[in-house]
């Protein structure tokens, strides 16, 4: 399957324009219109995950864990490194094939693809920002699923407001790196990461400007992963508080500047958005097939649920809710891959399909009645998944704030 993805890679290059216009396929949009090894990547992820996700979502989530081996598998597929150039180890394949991919792999099971978007998130400011050595010792063995990184920006004080960090950074006095204190919030995948990022104030009182990013292994002493969360959905993902107790970082494990650890994080999460809303829409789109199988197959007052028009309008809402998420999603990562600006459009597609997400849950659980509250079947799950793409890697809240933000500075320069 690895191989398959190189061969999209080879493909990759011709660039071909793309027509956002899709036709319908089976309850998905046709990527006809898109380049062939488009194609070729969504067919690879939607084949993994019909067979080895889909099936088995909810009892990951009954079990609050996935198998050992599927990091691995997510690994060799390429999926835990879908922007990082092919020389580091990475697909390459650059960032609206890697929205392309977190819809089909969250469709298949969302908490999966929390693992997969908080890698890429964590490899994406390690190749933007680290120096080679940095990247040979933090990114190579991070993209294969060797090892899974996690990404500690919030603290149980502040998410939303991430400058107002309380982990301090002191610089060591023999001068050879830096002691971290505090306490991270709800970092996904410290369960089973082996390393990754952890962001720590050197001077609290310049606000962003003493935000500092740090690479570092999990098992360094002072290091612990604390209280797990108990969630309402995406229990198959680990949610834990990061410790650090005097954890000593080398200097060169600094990544970018010391004090330019806000710019690393704004720039990560502007790419990490359009993998989240690549991850709403695949819920979304979950959501949308079971509730048109079930509308086919489910009689009432002697015809399938399919047949009754208010019925239809909710399936109709609810796919050109997946549509548009689906074309803003494609949007800011072509975008990205042609080296436009994107924060404005990253936000946009993040904050209407995690709404739509939600949408779409909610409506699907309706037209299933009473077996849309039941864990029989996965409506429920997708409720309860859908609910948190508009919480994490900026609120809702927060992207409309940064849309509004672009939008008075582009009237302004008119
Ligand atoms: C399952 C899960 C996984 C997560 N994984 C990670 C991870 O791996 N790494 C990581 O660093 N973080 C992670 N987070 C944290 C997540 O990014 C934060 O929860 C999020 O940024 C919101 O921060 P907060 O919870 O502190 O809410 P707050 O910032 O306290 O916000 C509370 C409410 O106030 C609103 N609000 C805040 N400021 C403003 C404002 N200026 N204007 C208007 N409204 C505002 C918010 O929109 C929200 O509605 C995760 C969270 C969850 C639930």
């Amino acid at each position: 399957m690895r191989q398959l993805l190189r061969c999209t890679l080879a493909l990759a290059g011709q660039r071909a324009p793309m027509a956002l216009s899709g036709q319908g396929r089976r309850g998905i949009a046709c990527l006809s219109a898109l380049p062939e090894h488009y194609q070729m990547l969504q067919k690879t992820c939607r084949e993994f995950a019909n067979t080895e996700l889909l099936p088995y979502a909810g009892q990951r989530d009954r079990d609050r864990c996935f198998p050992p081996e599927l990091p691995r598998r997510l690994g060799e597929l390429g999926l835990l490194s879908v922007t990082v150039k092919e020389q580091y180890g990475g697909a390459g394949l650059g960032y609206l094939a890697y929205a392309i991919a977190m819809e089909e792999i969250a469709r298949g099971d969302a908490a999966l693809a929390i693992l997969m978007a908080v890698n890429n998130l964590y490899l994406g400011a390690v190749q933007l920002h680290g120096t080679e050595a940095q990247k040979e010792e933090f990114l190579v063995p991070y993209t294969q699923g060797e090892k899974i990184a996690f990404y500690a920006l919030s603290e149980p004080g502040n998410g939303s407001d991430a400058g107002g960090a309380s982990t301090t950074a002191v610089a060591a006095a023999d001068g050879s790196g830096y002691l971290l204190n505090g306490t991270k919030a709800w970092i996904s995948n410290s369960k089973v990461a082996s390393g990754g990022l952890i962001f720590a104030t050197i001077d609290k009182s310049l606000k962003n400007k003493g935000i500092t990013a740090f690479l570092t292994r999990k098992d360094v002493p002072g290091l612990s992963v604390g209280k797990r969360e108990s969630k309402m959905g995406m229990r198959a993902s680990s949610t834990c508080q990061l410790v650090l107790e005097d954890v000593h970082v080398p200097r060169h494990q600094v990544l970018g500047s010391p004090g330019g650890g806000f710019k690393v994080a704004m720039q990560s999460l502007d790419c990490g958005r359009i993998g989240i809303a690549g991850q709403a829409t695949g819920i979304a789109q979950a959501a949308l097939e079971l509730a048109v199988d079930y509308a086919q197959k489910r009689q009432a007052f002697g015809q399938p649920l399919g047949k009754l028009q208010m019925v239809q309008q909710k399936l109709a809402d609810m796919a050109l809710r997946v549509e548009a998420s689906r074309l803003l999603s494609w949007r800011a990562g072509w975008l990205k891959d042609n080296g436009l600006p994107m924060t404005k459009e990253a936000s946009m597609a993040k904050l209407y399909a995690s709404e739509a997400a939600t949408f779409c849950a909610h409506q699907c659980i309706q037209i299933l009645g009473g077996m849309g509250y039941v864990t029989d079947m996965p409506a429920e799950l997708y409720y309860r998944n859908a609910r948190v793409t508009e919480i994490y890697e900026g609120t809702s809240e927060i992207q409309r704030i940064v849309i509004a933000s672009a939008i008075i500075r582009e009237y302004a320069n008119q």
